[in-house]
This record gives structure tokens, sequence and C-alpha cells, in this order.
């Protein structure tokens, strides 16, 4: 799948929105992206987990690692097309941390992977975590990348699609200059 068709998924899923959005923050954007409105949906998220594994089928990687929450679907998922092993990390009280018996041996190759990427705190968290162990990260995938590109990583990136989301403070936004009505997203059934 290309980054269209990836887009089209997100879109079919109603995961991806387009319109006039109030954000948790008070700001406004065009684009408003519902995680979970997709990770609740096996049919559409496991193709997209299925193009991930494959964008990383090369890797070597030993284990797949996420983090908590949609990061516990989305590693399984990869590691199972990959026929590896899936674990996860938790929030701990100074980061991210490896609860239930889950480790990592000095060298094993790691793939991480998450849903969504805004500022890249949880995958960093997790990047801490896994070099504290000495293993050795092979990758990082993401579902969607919205950081309009300013979150970088020393390791191989592959998200499966960039989205540009402009947003705006109330007295700035375009779409209100407009009078286009506006939503506040989760308030209402879309
Ligand atoms: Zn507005």
């Amino acid at each position: 799948m290309n980054q269209d068709e990836i887009i089209q998924l997100f879109k079919e899923s109603n995961a991806l929105l387009s319109g006039h959005f109030r954000l948790s923050s008070g700001r406004h954007s065009d684009v408003y992206y519902e995680k979970f409105t997709l990770l609740k949906q096996p049919a559409i998220c496991t193709r997209l987990c299925q193009q991930m594994a494959e964008n990383f089928a090369e890797s070597e990687a030993v284990t797949v690692v996420g983090p908590t929450t949609g990061g516990i679907i989305i590693a399984y998922e990869v590691a199972r097309y990959l026929g590896r092993e899936s674990i996860y990390a938790e929030a701990g009280e100074n980061g991210r941390v490896f609860k239930r018996g889950f480790s990592l041996e000095k060298g094993q190759k790691v793939l991480i992977v998450d849903d969504v990427l805004t500022t890249g705190r949880s995958v960093f968290e997790v990047i801490s975590l896994v070099n504290s162990y000495g293993a050795e990260i092979v990758g990082i995938g993401e579902l969607l990348d919205r950081s309009n590109g300013t979150v970088k990583f020393d390791y191989p990136y592959k998200p499966l699609a960039t989205v540009t989301a402009d947003s705006w403070e109330p007295d700035e936004c375009p779409l209100c200059a407009r009078a286009v009505a506006i939503t506040q997203p989760g308030s209402r059934k879309f």
C-alpha cells in the first residue's frame, strides 16, 4: 500500500477526519485523528500492521516492542506477521518500564512500533528503555506520523503515512473566519 492508500484506509475507518475541530489544547485544526477508532477495527488495523511488518521484513528483529496502550496492539500484530515475539513497555515513575517478566538481552535486535507519532515522547521513552538493556534497535515503525517532520530518530524510521495537520489559535483560525461550523471531537458522533 502506498501513502495515499494508507490515508484512505484511515479515512474509511473514520479515524482521520477532515473538518473544523476544537482540540483539547483549545487550538483549532482542520484535521483530527482518533486512534482508537482505528484500533477497535481489527480488519483494518491488521492490514496496516501487515504493511508495517513487510516494511521491516529484512530487519532481523527478534522482538517487537510497543508502548502502552495502542502500541500493545500494533506490536502484537506486527510480531505475528514477522513470526517473532512481542512485548510492551508500560508507564513507570521515570519513563517506561518492562513489567510482567518482560526483558531484553544485550545485543538482542528490537523493532519499536507505535500507532501515532505526535511529539515522539512515548517512542523516545521506549528507546531509552531498550538501550538500558544494551539491546540493538533495528527500526521504528508508526502507523501515522503527524509531527510535521519535526521528530527525528537515529534509527531507520518508517511511518506508514505522514500527515500535515495545521492548527491555529481561535482568533487566527481561517475556518472560523469563513464561519465554518466547528466540532468538538468526542462530544458527538460523526
Ligand atoms: Zn476555528
